[in-house]
C-alpha cells in the first residue's frame, strides 16, 4: 500500500515503490504465500505516523508449515559439501550488497533510523555476518580423542543443533536477522526467521533473497506475526531445536521458562544499562564527550549497547555536560530518507509515551533536564519524534539510572574516586557493555577487569564485528552473536567410538 503522493516518501526509488505496492506474503518452503488465515497486520512510518505496508500475519498453522518445510530441508542442506553451502551465503551476501540502495530505504522508511546510517552500519554488519559465518562452513572440524581402552578411536563430529527460530527485535531488523541467520545456516542448521511486529519488511526481503541466491526452498523460512501469537506458536513448537532470541528482558526471560518444557536449546540477547565512564586523564575530554552523546543519541538511543549512563570525574563534569548538550542540539530530527537526518523518530507512540514517562518521573523527582525533555514540535508533530535529552543530578537508585530507557536520554553522573564508581557502575542488573576514557593504561585495565559486562570499549564506544562476539552477563543474557562462540550455538557434539581390535 505505497501513497507516493506523501511528500516524505517521493525520494524513495522505484524499486522501493514497487516492492512495498507489491502483494507481501510469508516465505516458507520456497514459495511466497498469503497466511492460511489471510489475516493481516499493518506496520507504519513512524516519522508521520501513517500505515507503510500490510504483511501476513502468520498462524499456528502456517508455523508448522514453516516448522515442516525447515525439518525436511535440514537434510539436504547438511548434506550439502560445506565448501557449497560457503558459496551460497557469500552469495547471498552480495545479493543484499546489490539491493542494498533500495533496502536502505525499505528498512528506513519501516524503523524510522536514517537511511543513510542504515547503509553506512545496519548492511556492512549484515553483510559482514553472511561472509564471515561462510568462511566458518569449511572449518567445523572435530577432533580425535586418545583414550585409554586399547585399539579405539574416539573421534567427534559438530553438528548442528536442527531448526533454529529466529526471533528478532526491531532495532536493528535486517543485522539482528543476519546475525542469526548466517552462523545457523553456516552451521548446517535450517532457520525460520521472525522479524518484530513492527519492522517486518526487510525480513521479507532477506527471504527472497535467499533463494535467489540458491539457497535451497526451506532453509531459510520468515514468518511475520505478533509475538503472542506467532512467537508464541514458535517457541511452543517441539519440531524447533533452538530458539535464537534477541529483545527484552522480559519475553526473554519468558521464551527461557516456555522453551523449557521442550529443553529447546536458548540463546538470549537481551537489554543493557551501560556505564560510559569518563576519567579526567583521558587523552581529549571533548572527544570523549562528542562520543559519548554518539553513543546514546545513535538510532534515536533504541540501542541496546547504547551509552545511557554518563558517569564523569568531577574534575571534567561541567565540561563534559557542555559539550555533550552541544552535541545534542547539533542534532536534526527528521524523516529517515531526508540525507539532513542525524536522528529519527522513536520506533512507536507507545515507545515514546514510555520514554516521555521516564523523563517526566524523573522532573517530579528534581532531576534536571539541561537538554530536551520534549516531543517533537511542529512538522515533527506527527511522527513519534522525541528530542535528545539530558539529565544531571540523578541518584543510583532512580529509576532512569536503573531501567532501560530505549530513548535518547543520558544521565550525566559524576564520581570522584575509582573506589567509589566501580559498585556504582556495576549497580545494575545488566552486563551488556561499558565504555572508559582514560590514557592511564594501568587504570583502563583495571577497570575493563572490574565491569561486569561481556563487552568493554576502551577510549571508543559501539565498535562491533562479525568476528567479534556480541553478548551479555547478568540479566543481558546468554550465548553470544557473531565471532567463534556465535557458531558454536548452533552446533552439537557427537562421539563416536570405533572398536577396531575386530
Ligand atoms: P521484544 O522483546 O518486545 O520483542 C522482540 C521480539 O520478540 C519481537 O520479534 C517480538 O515479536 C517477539 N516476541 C514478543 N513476545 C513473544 C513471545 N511471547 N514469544 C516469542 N516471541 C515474542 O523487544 P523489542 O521491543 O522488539 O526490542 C527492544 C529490546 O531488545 C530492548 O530491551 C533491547 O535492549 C533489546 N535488544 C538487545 C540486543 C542485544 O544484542 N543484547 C540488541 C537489540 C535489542
Amino acid at each position: 500500500m505505497f501513497i507516493p503522493q506523501i511528500d516524505e516518501w517521493q525520494s524513495a526509488s522505484e524499486k522501493t515503490a514497487e516492492f512495498l505496492s507489491g502483494q507481501h506474503k510469508l516465505v516458507i518452503g520456497g514459495t511466497e504465500r498469503p497466511s492460511a488465515s489471510g489475516e493481516m497486520f499493518q506496520t507504519f512510518d513512524p516519522a508521520i505516523g501513517k500505515v507503510l505496508a500490510s504483511v501476513p500475519h502468520a498462524g499456528k498453522s502456517d508455523v508448522d508449515a514453516a516448522v515442516a518445510s525447515a525439518q525436511s530441508a535440514l537434510l539436504v542442506w547438511q548434506k550439502m559439501a560445506p565448501s557449497d553451502r560457503a558459496q551460497l551465503l557469500m552469495r547471498f551476501a552480495d545479493l543484499i550488497e546489490r539491493d542494498a540502495p533500495w533496502i536502505s530505504e525499505v528498512e528506513s522508511l519501516d524503523s524510522g533510523k536514517p537511511k543513510a546510517h542504515i547503509a553506512a552500519v545496519d548492511i556492512p554488519l549484515a553483510v559482514g555476518a553472511l561472509r564471515y559465518n561462510a568462511g566458518w562452513c569449511t572449518k567445523l572440524a572435530g577432533e580425535t580423542i586418545p583414550v585409554t581402552a586399547p585399539d579405539m578411536l574416539v573421534y567427534t563430529k559438530r553438528e548442528p543443533v536442527g531448526v533454529v527460530a529466529a526471533i528478532v527485535p526491531w532495532n536493528f531488523p535486517l543485522c539482528q536477522a543476519c546475525f542469526k541467520i548466517a552462523p545457523a545456516l553456516a552451521a548446517g542448521c535450517t532457520v525460520i526467521l521472525k522479524p518484530a511486529e513492527q519492522t517486518p519488511l526487510s525480513a521479507l526481503i532477506l527471504g527472497r533473497l535467499a533463494l535467489e541466491a540458491g539457497i535451497p526452498p526451506g532453509v531459510l523460512n520468515v514468518v511475520t506475526g505478533e509475538g503472542a501469537t506467532t512467537g508464541q506458536a514458535l517457541v511452543e513448537h517441539p519440531g524447533i531445536a533452538k530458539i535464537s532470541f534477541t529483545g527484552s528482558e522480559e519475553v526473554g526471560k519468558h521464551i527461557a521458562r516456555t522453551a523449557s518444557s521442550t529443553l529447546k536449546h536458548v540463546s538470549l540477547e537481551l537489554g543493557g544499562k551501560n556505564p560510559n565512564i569518563i576519567f579526567s586523564d583521558c587523552d581529549d575530554v571533548d572527544a570523549a564527550a562528542a562520543t559519548a552523546a554518539g553513543a546514546i543519541f545513535f538510532y534515536t538511543g533504541q540501542v541496546c549497547s547504547a551509552g545511557s549512563r554518563l558517569m564523569v570525574d568531577a574534575k571534567v563534569f561541567d565540561r563534559v555536560v557542555d559539550r555533550v548538550v552541544s552535541e545534542a542540539k547539533k542534532l536534526k530530527m527528521g524523516h529517515g530518507l531526508s540525507a539532513e537526518t542525524t536522528l529519527g523518530p522513536l520506533i512507536s507512540e507507545d515507545q515514546l509515551t514510555r520514554v516521555n514517562g521516564f523523563v517526566e518521573e524523573s522532573q517530579q523527582n528534581g532531576i534536571e533536564v539541561v537538554a530536551g525533555g520534549q516531543r517533537g514540535a511542529g512538522n515533527l508533530a506527527s511522527g513519534s519524534f522525541y528530542e535528545p535529552t539530558v539529565l544531571t543530578g540523578a541518584k543510583d537508585d532512580d529509576r532512569v539510572v536503573k531501567d532501560e530507557v530505549f530513548g535518547p536520554v543520558l544521565t550525566i553522573q559524576k564520581f570522584d574516586t575509582v573506589e567509589d564508581l566501580m559498585p556504582r557502575a556495576n549497580a545494575t542488573n545488566f552486563g551488556l557493555a561499558a565504555g572508559i576514557w582514560t590514557r592511564d593504561i594501568a587504570k583502563a585495565h583495571a577497570a575493563a577487569a572490574a565491569i561486569q559486562a561481556g563487552t568493554v570499549w576502551i577510549n571508543t564506544y559501539n565498535q562491533f564485528d562479525a568476528a567479534v562476539g556480541w553478548g551479555g552477563f547478568k540479566q543481558s543474557g546468554y550465548g553470544k552473536d557473531n565471532g567463534r562462540e556465535g557458531i558454536d550455538k548452533y552446533l552439537q557434539t557427537k562421539t563416536v567410538w570405533v572398536n577396531y581390535a575386530g
